[in-house]
């Protein structure tokens, strides 16, 4: 069944901006007759309790999910599956480059910017065994298309860069990329709401889902939450989660109606923001999110609920 999600990485508390996206990827599911799941990203970075906090957050919010939590760390089957096929059809390559090795290559005036510069794709058997045994080698992909198009929901048509991506780092880990695409299609999600600051990477996803033959997905990056410099509301900002604002004595139900206020929508709960929700109404600008202005509730008074 179709399904849409929110999948967090658990490296720490939630704060305002996370949760403005969690409460639109209910949104948009709830109001597409969608089911909608919760998926831990903890392949990379994680801190330990932080899963438990951030299912917790979603929860005082408001938000309820189908079926048990994923785990990424829990599905590496499905992931040396999708490598195993994307081998078998020569679509991967060994790169022994370095962080520096690809930013020298990259200056080259071929290399399109931002573009892997292709200095492992044509090794010879001699080249890469000589290069093992110095390193070892993470897996990329061997692209066809210097671009690719999506379609998302906020801002239509969408053409980014697909350059060789990695797929399997060199530590053996699954790639972000990999991962996510290979979860959305088992798990039967076709509906992706996350920040915009992930719309430059669905075209690389996207692509990777046609090389395996996955269904084509819809996507809406929504706006992020911004701090008054503009640059991506962090956790350093101040008190912007929902612990650190419960000490200056909000409680979840006023965070949750300031988040609905900031996307138009109706605040007294989640239920009564779905009945108005309507995705051509959203804002389409980011939320400016002024830590100070946030720091008692009587400095930003939460009116009666509609
Ligand atoms: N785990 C990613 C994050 O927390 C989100 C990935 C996604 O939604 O595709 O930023």
């Amino acid at each position: 069944m179709n399904a849409g999600r929110f999948a967090p990485s658990p490296t720490g508390e939630l704060h305002v901006g996370n949760l403005r996206t969690a409460i639109l990827a209910w949104l948009f599911a709830r109001s597409t007759g969608r089911r909608f799941l919760v998926r831990v990203e903890d392949l990379d970075r994680v801190r330990a309790g932080a899963e438990a906090v951030q299912l917790a957050e979603l929860s005082a919010v408001g938000l309820s999910w189908d079926g048990d939590i994923t785990r990424q760390s829990e599905r590496q089957n499905l992931y040396n599956d999708a490598v195993a096929r994307l081998l078998r059809d020569g679509r991967l390559f060994e790169c022994f480059c370095t962080r520096r090795d690809i930013a020298e290559a990259a200056s080259a005036p071929h290399v399109l910017p931002g573009h892997y510069p292709g200095t492992c794709r044509d090794l010879s058997q001699f080249e890469r065994e000589a290069a093992r045994r110095v390193r070892p080698a993470a897996l990329r992909l061997r692209t066809d298309v210097d671009r690719y198009g999506i379609r998302d929901v906020l801002h239509g048509p969408y053409t980014g860069l697909v350059d060789d991506f990695v797929v399997v780092r060199n530590d053996g880990v699954p790639a972000y990329n990999l991962a996510v695409v290979v979860d959305d299609a088992e798990q039967g999600i076709d509906q992706v709401v996350r920040g915009d600051d992930l719309l430059s990477s669905a075209p690389r996803q996207a692509y990777l889902g046609s090389l395996l033959g996955l269904p084509v997905v819809e996507y809406a990056h929504v706006p992020l939450a911004l701090n008054p410099e503009g640059r991506r509301l962090a956790k350093r900002d101040g008190a912007v989660t929902l612990e650190a604002l419960g000490a200056k004595g909000w409680d979840a139900a006023e965070i949750r109606a300031l988040i609905l206020r900031s996307l138009g929508l109706p605040d007294s709960s989640v239920e009564a923001a779905l009945g108005a929700f309507d995705p051509r109404l959203l804002p389409r600008e980011p939320w400016i999110v002024d830590p100070s202005h946030l720091s008692s509730t009587d400095a930003a008074p939460v009116p009666p609920n509609r």
